[in-house]
């Protein structure tokens, strides 16, 4: 792109001020250094006419897990247990390292396809990292652990420190490395401190999922359960360790600024305003959560407490599209079905969830999440088309109306998408995706017949 661009288009949504028709945004480099009505935009640089188009800032998703992309539709309709049991046992037996690799491409590129700019993932590998950094695209790859087992502490720990160690010369303006104790039913309570103490020491963020599933909240409660009877059975102890999840980490000292609470459908009222207060980020899966049947988040309610609250897709094992948009239009009708009212969470509401909520989540705000001077040239825009659905009310347009087409992508004023196409995409991705989907399929069958 030319050094400075006057990117013109009918609607102009800058989510931290409200909507503005015929609006202009001037980009120079990788930021912004103008937002406001065409009519007043100072003069000098490239023009670009978007015509018909909502633009709007890039897209934030809190939570993927890229590498899982040939998941999408394996495994619907498993509980919780077996569902995560079969992820597990379909990345150690079926799976290598060129298959994950070509699904984190696939992911960021069907990300960037919808609007996303900025990716949260976690992963036990590496894949999803090498993937954003190739595609230009901004994010955090958090590097999970696991480790049930408290006597095996020390050696998770002296792990996640090589993988770090080695990680960490490799982050780029773009995208970071984090950590990811990954949740009470796979860390023990000596790990999640261990972590925490390392992340704290080293500045890394932190990613948590926490108080996802009613099978966790079992184990956690009452040491009983799906979980508890697979840890008893690997001689790993079980006792009750809260009167919630939230209490493990707030126990070990990660419910602070940084962390990144995953899920949190199962966050008690009592609880809420401790959230608020840490400054954690809460990523907000509908979608996911909706699928795998874990119930509806507390999300109105963690809004009102003054919580970071943003969206995340999940992965493609729990949902089958990465669109947050139509997460945004889910995270509004759940809260108005939960709440019985209208008025629980406007469009307004849900699409500010989608950008700037997901860049406070993450701790980003201050670069990206909105279309303010000095931030981040991240865009996205929606082609509207002119008939069929009128366009009064862009937000409303955006979370509720029909699908837009994503014309155009930019990243730090990089052009990642343009006229709809993701640049740089390789179709050898989803050939590989799909051989990956094959073998996972046969395997299963093999292991359930009939
Ligand atoms: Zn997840």
């Amino acid at each position: 792109m030319p050094a400075r661009v006057r990117w013109h288009a009918r609607w102009v949504v800058p989510v931290a001020t409200p909507p503005v028709a015929e609006g202009t945004v001037i980009t120079e480099g990788a930021h912004i250094v103008w937002v406001g009505e065409r009519a007043f935009a100072p003069a000098g640089g490239h023009d670009e006419e978007l015509g018909d188009a909502i633009l709007t800032p890039g897209l934030v998703n809190t939570h993927t897990h890229l590498d899982l992309t040939m998941l999408r539709g394996a495994l619907d309709g498993l509980g919780f247990f077996d569902w995560v049991r079969t992820v597990t046992a379909i990345g150690t037996e079926v799976l290598g390292d060129e298959d994950f690799a070509a699904a984190a491409s696939l992911g960021v590129a069907e990300g960037l396809a919808g609007g996303v700019t900025t990716f949260a993932d976690t992963a036990p590998r590496e894949a999803a990292f090498e993937a954003m950094r190739a595609m230009g695209v901004r994010g955090i790859a958090f590097r999970e652990v696991f480790g049930p087992d408290a006597r095996h502490c020390a050696s998770a720990l002296a792990t996640l420190r090589d993988q770090m160690a080695s990680m960490r010369p490799r982050e780029s303006p773009l995208v970071r490395v984090g950590v990811s104790p990954h949740a009470p039913y796979s860390v023990s309570d000596e790990l999640f401190a261990a972590v925490g103490g390392f992340a704290a020491a080293e500045r890394f963020p932190l990613a948590v999922h926490i108080a996802e599933s009613e099978e966790e909240q079992q184990l956690v409660v009452s040491g009983t359960g799906r979980f508890a009877e697979f840890l008893r059975g690997r001689d790993i102890p079980v006792v009750p360790r809260g009167h919630e999840p939230l209490e493990i980490i707030e126990r070990a000292g990660l419910l602070r600024a940084h962390t990144l609470l995953i899920h949190g459908v199962h966050v008690g009222d009592a609880a809420l305003p401790r959230v608020a207060a840490s400054g954690c980020g809460v990523a907000h899966c509908p979608a996911s959560n909706a699928r795998l049947g874990h119930g509806i988040a507390p999300v109105r309610a963690l809004l009102k407490a003054g919580a970071r609250v943003g969206l995340g897709s999940d992965s493609m094992a729990s949902n089958d599209r990465m669109d947050l948009l139509e997460e945004a239009r889910l995270a509004s009708l759940q809260q108005r079905s939960k709440l019985r009212s209208p008025e629980a969470l406007p469009a307004k509401t849900a699409f500010r969830l989608a950008t700037l909520g997901g860049a406070e989540a993450l701790r980003m705000d201050e670069d990206i999440g909105s279309l303010e001077v000095g931030k981040q040239a991240d865009l996205a825009v929606f082609h509207v088309p002119p008939q069929g659905s009128p366009v009064t009310d862009p937000l409303h347009a955006l979370v509720f109306g029909p699908r837009p087409r994503t014309d155009r992508v930019l990243v730090a004023g990089v052009e990642r998408v343009r006229d709809g196409v993701v640049l740089g995409a390789d179709p050898a991705w989803a050939l590989r995706a799909a051989d990956a989907a094959e073998r996972v399929k046969r395997w299963r069958a093999q292991r359930s017949p009939g």
